[in-house]
């Protein structure tokens, strides 16, 4: 595998890529590789011949006071992780991607607005920043979001959109534990207690999504999911709310591809997931 760390050499790999005719998939991470991150690689290999897995921990997602620092990097064991899963053409780890006079923004409305916008305001606008650069610097035919991030997914899926970038989206189905916990770099910070009462987040999004499947008022159900989590352990919830899949509106008659979307907290360590109501295994139960 090859690892580029400057746009010049990452865009003259791509370019030889796309003279040959090859098409291009790219794979946007922030490391600490896991199983959920290795099913997005090999749904890019795929969509296109030529794969590349960016690693870039990006400093503007992150406010002041949250895991910037602290989030887990390894790009030796991550390197590894790929191989051990079949390789791909190329890792790009950008070691700056800002530089010092930076002062240029992607600043997403509409779908960026509600839940992680109103939690995390500067979340987004650092995301479609970083996504836009990685777009610039791997021109890639396919780029490959998780579900898991299923409000990020959104949010680029209308940057492409507005600003008409020659690339299409590919969301992947959230990868999880076998115990329903999703997949994610953060589950690294929970201690042996809270990782214990973590699958109660996607248990709860199944019970609501049956509840409210089975015609029971949505509001009702949402408020008991919230007292049902705080019961068990989870110590604040930023949302819990259910939403169309498309424009993220609140739903207010339940359709089964209507999302529930949830964040909430075990201490110092904030989760997220969603699920579509039709499709958690615990609907029809
Ligand atoms: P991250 O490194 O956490 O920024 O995630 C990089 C990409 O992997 C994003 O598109 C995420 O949505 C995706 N991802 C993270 N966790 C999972 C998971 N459990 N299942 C599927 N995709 C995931």
């Amino acid at each position: 595998m090859m690892v580029f760390s400057t746009p010049d050499d990452m865009r003259h790999a791509s370019a030889e890529w796309r003279a040959a005719g090859e098409q291009l998939c790219l794979v946007p991470t922030m490391g600490a590789i896991h199983d959920g991150h290795l099913a997005l690689v090999t749904a890019a290999k795929k969509a296109a011949k030529r794969v590349v897995v960016s690693i870039y921990v990006n400093p503007t997602q992150f406010a002041a006071g949250e895991d910037f620092d602290s989030y887990p990097r390894n790009f030796r064991a991550d390197q590894q992780k790929i191989e051990a899963a079949g390789g791909v053409d190329a890792i790009y780890a950008p070691q700056a991607m800002y530089r010092d006079q930076h002062a240029t923004h992607i600043v997403p409305s509409g779908v960026a607005l509600p839940m992680e916008g109103e939690s995390r305001p500067h979340f987004f606008t650092g995301v479609a920043t970083i996504v836009f650069k990685l777009f610039q610097h791997v021109p890639a035919d396919y780029a490959v979001f998780g579900e898991k991030d299923f409000q990020q997914l959104a949010v680029l899926r209308q940057m492409v959109g507005d600003l008409n970038l020659p690339i299409s989206l590919i969301g992947h189905p959230t990868v999880r534990e076998t115990d329903g916990l999703a997949l994610s770099s953060r589950n690294h910070y929970l201690s042996a207690e809270q990782r214990a009462i973590a699958p109660l987040l996607y248990q709860t999004l199944g019970k609501s999504a049956a509840e409210i499947l089975a015609g029971g008022d949505i509001q009702q159900s949402l408020d008991e999911a919230k007292s049902h989590l705080l019961a068990g352990g989870f110590t604040k919830i930023d949302y819990l709310d259910l939403r169309d899949a498309t424009n993220l509106a609140p739903s207010l008659t339940a359709k089964a591809d209507d999302r529930l979307f949830v964040a909430a907290w075990l201490g110092e360590t904030r989760l997220i997931d969603n699920c579509a109501i039709g499709s958690h295994p615990a609907r029809s139960r």
